[in-house]
């Protein structure tokens, strides 16, 4: 059973669509990760890593904090590029409007509290609110790729959602959100997102349908184990499924900082939560 207090994020929900018997094992049973020492995952490993601390460092840059004092905590080459890519991304840099940096918002559909974590929140002085998300993958997803994940879909549904019950103190319709992905670890382009009511609507129905899919779940004492193998590759629970496939070469996945380490990492402690 999940626990009653249970919260729902981009990176579980992600988790569940993707095969919901990883659900199962990761947030019903909390089944600790079995140890994989081959070279893939601990790469991996170190690229979440340093994807948490470029995290910290854009964060704490946006709170104020002088550039050079945080340069000194860079002690990485792939730390400092990213760094550096910041530092001169002009798109950001030039954008007017206030910021707000790992911003939470949590709000209730179908009877679940589910929780999203901004990267950082600019409020245009129009009125708009664009969000933003930095991406570390290695190589440069596509736009269609970034369209069918979660985040895309639950990012904007919940601002949307948080703005009708006063956080921004304005009701921001649908056509004023954008969502910009950053992918500083490849290309350093942008992928944008406009947003508009009928995908609005359409987020809605497909997260409530999500959410009552894993109501109707865990009444099984086994959850469905995905039919697409692909996921397995470098699933952690690979051992427990007797699913012999090979493991995955580390720059075939999308390797998403906020969607493979817990949350408790990814989250940090520090900032504010807004709940309705
Ligand atoms: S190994 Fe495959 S079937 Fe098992 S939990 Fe992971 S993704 Fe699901």
């Amino acid at each position: 059973m999940l626990p009653s207090d249970f919260r729902f994020s981009q990176t579980s929900l992600q988790d569940y669509v993707d095969c919901p018997r990883r659900f199962q094992l990761r947030y019903v049973d909390a089944q600790p990760w079995p140890a994989v020492q081959s070279q893939p995952v601990l790469e991996r490993e170190r690229h979440l890593d340093l994807g948490t601390r470029f995290h910290r460092l854009v964060e704490r840059h946006q709170l104020g904090m002088e550039p050079d004092t945080l340069a000194r905590t860079v002690d990485d080459p792939q730390l400092q590029a990213w760094w550096s890519a910041y530092l001169g991304f002009d798109y950001l840099h030039t954008m007017e409007g206030e910021r707000f940096p790992e911003f939470r918002a949590s709000v209730d559909i179908e009877g679940h509290r589910v929780v999203v974590a901004y990267d950082l929140l600019v409020l245009r002085p129009e009125g708009n609110v664009v969000i933003l998300d930095w991406k570390t993958h290695r190589w440069p997803p596509s736009a269609e790729w970034f369209a069918a994940r979660m985040q895309s879909r639950l990012y904007p549904l919940v601002l949307v959602l948080a703005a009708r019950r006063g956080v921004f103190g304005a009701v921001v319709r649908p056509e004023q959100v954008s969502l910009v992905y950053w992918l500083v670890g490849s290309s350093g382009d942008v992928v944008e997102f406009a947003y508009n009511e009928a995908q609005f609507e359409s987020d809605l129905s497909y997260v409530g349908s999500v959410l009552r899919g894993v109501d109707r779940e865990s009444a099984r004492e086994e959850w469905f184990k995905t039919a697409d193998e692909a996921q397995c590759r470098l699933c952690e629970y690979r051992s427990l499924c007797g699913r012999d496939v090979e493991i995955g070469a580390f720059d075939q996945f999308g390797i998403d900082v906020g969607n493979i380490v817990s949350d408790d990492v990814v989250l940090f402690e520090d900032v504010s939560e807004v709940g309705f």
